[in-house]
């Protein structure tokens, strides 16, 4: 296997008393797809924004693309990164939430340069163009110029793909992004996200979804009470779970 991609030994987090993420050791290989399953409150929010730099670890140690984060290391000791050094990090992560929160007065084209122009500094009209084309592969090259609020949830949310891969990321998490949306967009999103995959994309994948997690990740790990409690190929989890709490909670969601 390559060097992973995401390497987390051990990891903690509390919020308070209470311990959330109580030792998760996972590694990611370069474009592997690994959905993230479990009940709700499990830990798998706060594992993803660990990695996205969001939330301090508490202990154990994560790596992205072999950096420590929310550290650097220097002739073998730990300093905490600063915030130029964090945000350098989080661009080579993409993130994509439930909730889409574009920005509502800016066209889709637009909410797609944003990033590029004003994190990389990348020249307006090559932004442009890489946005359209953007827009494009995630089906919406007919909607290049309408608004957020002219648009369907699901076309918000390939906007919100489109967005993120602007930043040409390592590494994609999708925080249930299809969760919000009404049933039927449902299957728009998954297709980009498939396509993703296929492309070779880095993904780390939470997702009720399971017949996607079955046939797109190629590893599934159920989370509960923040552990991991079963992981394997992504058909042996979900069609033969091992553990009787990823049963229940494959009995309960199917
Ligand atoms: P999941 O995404 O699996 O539903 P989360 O990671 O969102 O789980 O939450 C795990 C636990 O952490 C929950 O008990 C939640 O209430 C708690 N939690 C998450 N974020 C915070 C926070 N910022 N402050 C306090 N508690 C939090
Ligand atoms: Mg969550």
């Amino acid at each position: 296997m390559n060097a992973p991609l995401v390497e987390a030994v051990d990891v903690r987090k509390q919020f308070g008393d209470n311990e959330v993420l109580k030792g998760i050791t996972l590694a990611v290989a370069p474009g592997e797809v690994v959905g993230l399953i479990g009940p709700s409150g499990s830990g798998k929010s706060t594992f993803l924004r660990c990695i996205n730099h969001l939330e301090r670890i508490d202990g154990g140690e994560l790596r992205v693309a072999g950096d420590l984060v929310g550290y650097r290391e220097h002739n073998g000791k730990l300093y905490e990164l600063r915030e130029k050094e964090v945000a350098a990090r989080r661009e080579k992560i993409g993130m994509v939430f439930q909730r889409f929160n574009l920005f509502g007065h800016m066209t889709a084209t637009e909410n797609v340069m944003e990033g590029p122009v004003g994190g990389l500094g990348v020249p307006k009209a090559q932004a442009q163009a890489e946005a359209r084309q953007l827009l494009t592969r995630v089906g919406l090259a007919h909607r290049l110029d309408a608004y957020p609020h002219e648009l369907s949830g699901g076309q918000q949310q390939r906007v919100a793909i489109a967005r993120a891969l602007a930043m040409k990321p390592q590494l994609m998490l999708f925080d249930e992004a299809t969760s919000a949306l009404d049933p039927e967009l449902v299957g728009e999103v998954l297709d980009v996200m498939r396509e993703l995959a296929d492309e070779g994309m880095t993904m780390i994948v939470v997702t009720h979804e399971m017949g996607f997690a079955r046939d797109v990740a190629d590893r599934v790990v159920f989370m509960d009470g923040g552990v991991v409690v079963e992981e394997g190929a992504a058909r042996d989890v979900i069609e033969r779970p091992q553990h009787p709490r990823t049963q229940e909670f494959l009995g309960k969601v199917r």
